[in-house]
């Protein structure tokens, strides 16, 4: 099975799509990858999940992604003696260490590192940023505040504060368990929220160790000022537009997504657009025109991957959802305005083997008509470096690694193959071609270009370029 699309698409799992049947269906639609969101639900639900997505790739052989978001630190607020308070413009409201439940005049932030971040005169926004207070005075265990944008606030609803570095590692202790967890059971993309600083990255490199990829979530302002060296470290990015756009003014949210998927792209890193890209789908069984122009624009971007979260997580048409981001994935990728765009964003290959290769390969394609270019790696960087170039021929990555094929399944355009390391040169070219012919990528006496590494096995050692014909089965 191949995709007809660059641009892959992550669903989230939630209660609306946990049966076999439903993440089948979700895969058949062109589900790539899988969010397991570790905000809701228990490890023994994703658990579950997971093991109905290992054994549906089983089933079918093609590598399924599975990402794990990491909650983080997000801020939220205490209860309320009587439940929700109308709070109105112009009235003091002070949040403090107290747990006692809150009224209209206070509600506990059981938050200490905040109270001693803040300053007069900064901004804190609750509820997704419905309500805005602003700081008058604050001390060790509170903040006095005046409302600023009224509204009703009821128990345990978010707090962003805009306007500070928080003093917050980006790995609260329950980010600690559930990374354990999801590294117990075997994911390929652990996704880091709120991250401030490179360091934030650092600190779950630490942890993982390789065993997945880490994507950092830009969803802070403060990521954005050390954006250079968090894409350095990080595996891969995501424009986490829902927090994005309360931290900063929605209107700001377009610019920074077209400052992240170019310098994500030059980079050579992946990089995922999300949240609300098809809201209205959660109750809808069809979008919106707005809906359907954001999806497009991500996949006009050059973006690596589009995503779902509540419209496939908690949605009335999770299935429906994810098959329509298909349809237009494909539609818009058939327009020829489409190939100009993303060649006009083509960076200039690093002065490494790997990337003069790459940039070759590519020619080469193109000027052949060839019918694919086919990157043997291990590690996953040859076929990165091979999708930077975002090329107008499909892309395989062939590796012996399975992990490495999971992990790769987030990335433009590649597809995905796990085929047993070759022996030879000549091996190595003829199982190149098989894999294509049978895959339905080639037919015989189409040519292919082929990149690989000699000697074998060595990782990060890509120095070939083959162009092979394609022969009869009966002959090769
Ligand atoms: P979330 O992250 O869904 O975990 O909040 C994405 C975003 O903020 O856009
Ligand atoms: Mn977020």
């Amino acid at each position: 099975m191949r995709r007809q699309r660059n641009v892959k698409i992550i669903a989230t799992l939630g209660p609306a799509s946990s049966d076999a049947a439903t993440i089948r269906a979700l895969f058949e639609a062109g589900a790539d990858v899988f969010r397991l969101n570790m905000s809701h639900g228990s490890h023994a639900d994703h658990r579950v999940r997971h093991g109905i997505i290992r054994a549906l790739e089983a089933e079918t052989g093609r590598p399924i992604g599975i990402l794990a978001d990491l909650q983080g630190p997000k801020l939220r607020v205490g209860t309320f003696a009587d439940g929700p308070v109308q709070l109105v413009a112009g009235q003091a409201f002070r949040l403090d260490l107290d747990a006692t439940p809150g009224d209209l005049g206070r509600v506990n932030l059981p938050h200490p590192e905040i109270f001693a971040a803040l300053a007069p005169g900064m901004n804190l926004l609750l509820d997704d940023g419905n309500i805005r207070l602003s700081v008058d005075d604050n001390g060790p265990d509170f903040a006095q505040c005046t409302v600023r944008t009224g509204g009703r606030l009821s128990e345990r609803k978010g707090v962003n504060v805009p306007d500070a570095v928080l003093p917050l590692s980006a790995l609260t202790p329950k980010d600690r368990r559930d990374l354990g967890f999801a590294l117990d059971l075997g994911v390929d993309w652990i996704a880091v929220s709120f991250v401030q600083r490179p360091e934030d990255v650092a600190e779950v490199k630490k942890v993982v160790r390789g065993a997945a990829g880490v994507l950092a979530k830009i969803e802070k302002p403060q990521a954005l000022e050390r954006l250079d060296e968090i894409i350095e470290l990080a595996d891969a990015l995501m424009v986490a537009r829902g927090d994005l756009g309360v931290e900063l003014p929605l209107e700001a949210v377009p610019a920074i997504q077209k400052r992240l998927t170019r310098a994500a792209r030059a980079a050579g890193k992946p990089v995922v657009v999300a949240t609300q890209m098809l809201e209205s789908m959660v109750h809808n069984a069809t979008p919106t025109r707005a809906e359907v122009s954001d999806v497009a624009t991500a996949v006009y971007e050059g973006a690596d991957a589009v995503m779902l979260s509540a419209e496939s997580a908690a949605g009335e048409h999770p299935v429906e959802a994810v098959a329509m981001m298909n349809r237009i994935a494909e539609q818009i990728e058939t327009d020829p305005l489409y190939r100009s765009l993303i060649a006009a964003q083509r960076s200039e290959p690093e002065p490494t083997t790997a990337d003069a290769l790459s940039a070759a390969a590519r020619q080469v394609a193109e000027t052949l008509n060839a019918a694919a270019i086919l990157t043997w790696t291990l590690s996953g960087s040859t076929s990165l470096r091979a999708a930077r170039e975002r090329p107008g021929v499909p892309v395989l990555a062939l590796t012996p690694l399975l992990a490495t094929a999971r992990r790769l399944a987030l990335v433009w355009g590649l597809h995905c193959v796990e085929s047993a390391d070759a022996t030879d040169f000549f091996d190595m070219v003829d199982r190149a071609c098989h894999i294509a012919r049978d895959q339905g990528f080639a037919k015989p006496g189409q040519r292919v270009v082929i990149t690989a590494g000699v000697p074998f096995g060595t990782p990060g050692a890509t120095n070939v370029l083959r162009v092979a014909w394609v022969e009869d089965e009966k002959k090769g």
